[in-house]
């Protein structure tokens, strides 16, 4: 390995891939999929569109995915936003398009702002560009520890003074979504910065949960990123977009390599936003199910973080790691986030959400498995 550490970058050596196991177990709740499969009228569309276009894949795709943008431009205005089809940029996976967004306006002797703990992808892309990370604080004196306010962020991104800053809003792995109070004072308080909010998770946001989409107008350094992975059910089609003023969009097309969205991924993509009820049809579900898992873990004496997203983070474990092997040991597999003394859960079926929650009531019957933050 010495060999290969002196051929690599020396900015790479030692650090870990990114690496949710990805194990065969009856129950997977570890990295926010929607558990349910694609509804049958949906999957028979999506196989005709694959079917007209699979004559003409000896051709390039669409370098504009135009069509595709319009779908992603009239799934946006249904929340009641005005995004145009070109205010609107897509790749493969938001993790593509938060790399695009590295590459354009990170990169050497640039700096990433992030407020730990969040996604965790957010400092490997930056790192992987070459981009410099502050990690920011979270955490409000007498509030909630993973909380931000305005004050705190503004001041932090001042001093940071970045060229990219992270928000994730609802917060991946905590759960809970921002206030738009705290984008607009990390807008002002970075004045070279392009703010990124990642809302991979929005559909799933509390009823009153605005989001950083109604901002956009007249800041033209605000990117909202979103993705199909997560609410929308198409993790495996491998669809992410954004969406932000038109003169950000273009830079991006310097970054992105040519043709990067396939025939098929434009096909499938579109096919689906055809039916965004029916891919969205199992959130209400979902939230139920998160919604009983917030209130089910403080009767286990367990603490849960009130969550806008498909997923809970809960604390009051004596060791993460250890629960995490008994409830996989149960034939549930959950997130061990590095949080010490708390795991992280997707909310998937009631039935899912059943077998999680008994057999961590089997866990937390051995006194040993709690211990307080
Ligand atoms: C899951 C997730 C994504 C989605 O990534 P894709 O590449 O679109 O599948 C982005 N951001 C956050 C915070 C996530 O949790």
């Amino acid at each position: 390995m010495t060999q290969l550490d002196d051929l690599m970058r020396p900015d790479l050596r030692g650090l870990t891939p990114y690496g949710a196991p990805q194990l065969e177990v009856p129950v997977a709740l570890n990295t926010n999929e929607n558990s349910y499969p694609v509804p049958p009228e949906v999957v028979a569309d999506i196989v005709a569109s694959v079917a007209s276009v699979a004559p003409g894949l000896n051709r390039y795709p669409d370098r504009e995915f135009s069509q595709l943008r319009e779908g992603l431009a009239a799934y946006l205005a249904r929340s009641g936003t005005d995004v145009r089809a070109d205010q609107v940029w897509a790749a493969n996976g938001s993790n593509e398009v938060l790399l695009h967004l590295l590459q354009a306006f990170g990169g050497n002797g640039r700096v990433a702002l992030g407020f730990t703990p969040a996604y965790s992808m957010h400092p490997i892309i930056t790192s992987t560009s070459g981009t410099g990370w502050v990690d920011g604080l979270r955490g409000i004196p007498g509030g909630g520890r993973f909380d931000l306010d305005p004050e705190s962020a503004a001041r932090q991104a001042h001093d940071a003074d970045p060229n990219i800053v992270f928000l994730c809003s609802p917060n991946n792995p905590t759960g809970t979504a921002l206030s738009l109070e705290v984008v607009e004072a990390v807008y002002e308080a970075a004045p070279r910065a392009v703010v990124v909010v990642d809302e991979a998770y929005a559909e799933f946001a509390r009823v009153g949960t605005p989001s950083a989409l109604t901002l956009l107008e007249g800041r033209p350094r605000l990117v909202v990123t979103r993705t199909m992975s997560k609410a929308f059910a198409l993790a495996g089609g491998r669809l992410g977009y954004l969406a932000a003023d038109p003169e950000l969009v273009g830079a991006l097309r310097l970054v992105r390599m040519p043709y990067h969205l396939s025939t098929l991924t434009q096909a499938v993509a579109v096919a689906a936003l055809r039916h965004a009820d029916a891919m969205l049809q199992t959130v209400g579900v979902i939230k139920e199910q998160r919604d009983r898992i917030v209130s089910s873990l403080p009767g286990l004496g367990l603490e849960p973080v009130p969550s806008d997203a498909n997923f809970v983070l809960f604390g009051g474990l004596a060791d993460s790691h250890s629960a995490w092997l008994a409830l996989l040991d149960r034939g549930v597999l959950v997130r061990d986030v590095g949080i010490s003394h708390y795991l992280r859960v997707t909310a998937g079926t009631p039935e899912e959400t059943t077998h999680f929650l008994d057999a961590l009531a089997q866990l937390v019957s051995d006194p040993s498995m709690k211990g307080a933050p």
